[in-house]
């Protein structure tokens, strides 16, 4: 036995192949070093979900759903095809899409269901959510300061881009740029996607138009539906999905820790307050306030 031979071997706990400190993930678990290997990582689970708020039982059922959501993929999203040009008029073709960066976000109209599909992607299997689980969209970014071309400015979480923010933030002076639209998807809560990441000013234009008018058509949906179903009607909906996140649990079922769950209902009510177009920065701000809270739950 080697000098390190009494040392276990740590797995990866969906493969069984040994993985390095480099190579892996380790999950939530606070009894039990629980590891997911890169190769897992890219190929069988979600790109878009927190490892670092899950744990083995949260990422069994994350499979699972994912074995829905593909399903679902396949049903209705397999053969997408562009519409035509001799249909561009037609009212019937099934499907839309919104090409932002490497992604292009699909929908489609019967069932109302989106997918954020990706030319090449590292994994096969691409994520499903409905437009009832739709909660909000935002942009964010890195520019190039004014003055100094080497200092990186943030262009925090926002709803509106105007002409006073784009003299702030001109489209020549743009490192990347974000969209994150949040979800009530039991496992997706925020999906972050590049939609810049440098290129022309030309490029970099009609990302950020792409980026503004998703997020705004996002927004107008959530709040249209909010006045129409009820807030809380779109809560339990979101909430009948066969598998829950712990903190959705815990807002329902009153169980988890109550300090970390009075926060999230407070975040809850903060980001549902507010239907009205006027109020969107203080939801998106409820929506990050809540995802935070689900790591410390
Ligand atoms: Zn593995």
């Amino acid at each position: 036995m080697g000098l390190f031979g009494f040392l276990k071997k740590d797995e990866c706990c969906l493969c069984s192949e040994e993985v390095g400190p480099l190579s892996r993930a380790r999950l939530k678990d606070k009894e039990e070093k629980i590891y997911v290997c890169n190769k897992c990582r890219k190929s069988r689970l979600s790109p878009f979900i927190d490892l670092v708020e899950m744990n083995k039982a949260d990422v069994d059922k994350h499979l699972v759903q994912r074995e829905k959501d593909g399903e679902l993929y396949d049903e209705i999203f397999s053969d997408f095809q562009y519409r035509k040009l001799n249909e561009l008029l037609s009212a019937d073709h099934p499907w839309g899409y919104t090409k932002l960066g490497k992604y292009e976000l699909r929908y489609h109209g019967d069932s109302g269901n989106y997918c954020i599909w990706e030319k090449h992607p590292d994994y096969d299997n691409f994520d499903v959510f409905h437009k009832d689980e739709l909660e909000g969209a935002c942009i964010h970014g890195e520019y190039a300061d004014l003055k100094d071309a080497n200092i990186i400015k943030y262009l925090h979480d926002r709803t509106v881009f105007n002409n006073f923010e784009f003299n702030e933030y001109p489209d020549e002076n743009m490192k990347k740029l974000y969209l994150t639209i949040f979800t009530s998807h039991p496992y997706i809560h925020e999906i972050k996607l590049l939609v810049v990441d440098n290129g022309t000013t030309k490029e970099k234009r009609e990302g950020r138009e792409k980026a503004i008018e998703t997020m705004r058509t996002i927004n107008e949906l959530v709040e249209k539906q909010n006045e129409d179903y009820g807030v809380k009607k779109k809560e339990v909906k979101s909430s009948m999905r066969d598998a829950t996140t712990s903190a959705t649990k815990a807002l329902f079922t009153g169980k988890g820790r109550e300090e970390a769950g009075g926060k999230i209902a407070s975040a809850f009510n903060k980001m549902n307050a507010y239907n009205d177009p006027s109020h969107r920065d203080e939801r998106i701000e409820g929506l990050r306030e809540r995802n935070k809270m689900r790591k410390f739950e």
